[in-house]
């Protein structure tokens, strides 16, 4: 089975003072020892983040990283660096990264593989704008962002898919249950194509997109959606609601 897994991405939000106050109060939590939580501040943040965690089941990523270890690349984020403060973790391909940082496919597969190689473990996100919901390619755009990096990376076991619909985030319209269940299962069927049954079987699939400490429970029962990436709820008391939704 494949393990429950909660992630929470802060965006560009937060303080010192309100990270310490979020990571103490999930440190608190007696969060439950089957559920894997992962956390992304904000990139100045990570160390402090990281070195406040005491939760056994609770670790930091970064948003985002480069795909080469060193260099003139101003501004980006190596994942040398993310390893020397200690961390396991990175997203790459969130949607506001695809679309406002224009992130190509290419670019975002890259640096999948550049984490992975390096050994740290990637939340990789895919998701359709409403524009391509409207126009019926859900599943081909999906397909698409997945080839990019299936075509790279052979070794998916260090990879958690987060499905998140553009429509959905921060917007308070989640995808239905059985929305969500029925894309993640499509999903994973495409995959058995491109990266093999048992790498498709054993491969987390979040969903995000609105998850609250309310509707998380009622994704309970959906057997494709094994876990959440939780945008703004992750910021609130509520996300340990979240973790503990399938208690
Ligand atoms: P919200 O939970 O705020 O909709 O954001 C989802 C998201 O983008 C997580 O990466």
């Amino acid at each position: 089975a494949r393990q429950f897994f909660v992630g929470g991405n802060f965006k560009m939000n937060g303080s010192k003072a309100s990270i310490k106050t979020i990571v103490e109060n999930l440190n608190s939590a007696d969060l439950p020892a089957n559920v894997q939580v992962v956390i992304a501040p904000p990139a100045p943040y990570l160390e402090y983040a990281n070195n406040l965690v005491a939760a056994p089941t609770l670790k930091v990523a970064a948003q985002n990283c480069f795909d080469k270890s060193s260099g003139a690349f101003t501004g980006e984020i190596s994942v040398e660096s993310l390893k020397d403060i200690g961390l396991e973790w990175v997203i790459t391909g969130h949607s506001e990264r695809r679309t406002i940082i224009k992130e190509s496919d290419e670019f975002i597969a890259s640096k999948t593989k550049f984490a992975i190689d390096n050994g740290v473990s990637v939340i990789l996100c895919i998701g359709e704008t409403y524009e391509e919901k409207q126009a019926g390619v859900t599943l081909d755009v999906c397909k698409r962002q997945l080839k990019a990096v299936s075509d790279i990376l052979p070794d998916w076991s260090k990879v958690v898919i987060a499905y998140e619909p553009v429509w959905a985030i921060g917007t308070g319209l989640a995808a239905t249950p059985q929305d969500a269940q029925d894309i993640h299962k499509s999903i994973r069927d495409y995959l058995v194509t491109s990266i093999g049954k048992d790498q498709a079987e054993a491969v987390r699939i979040l969903y995000g997109g609105s998850v609250n400490g309310k509707n998380a429970t009622e994704f309970k029962d959906k057997a494709d959606v094994d876990g959440f990436l939780v945008g703004g709820a992750s910021l609130k008391p509520e996300f340990v609601d979240i973790i503990k939704s399938r208690l």
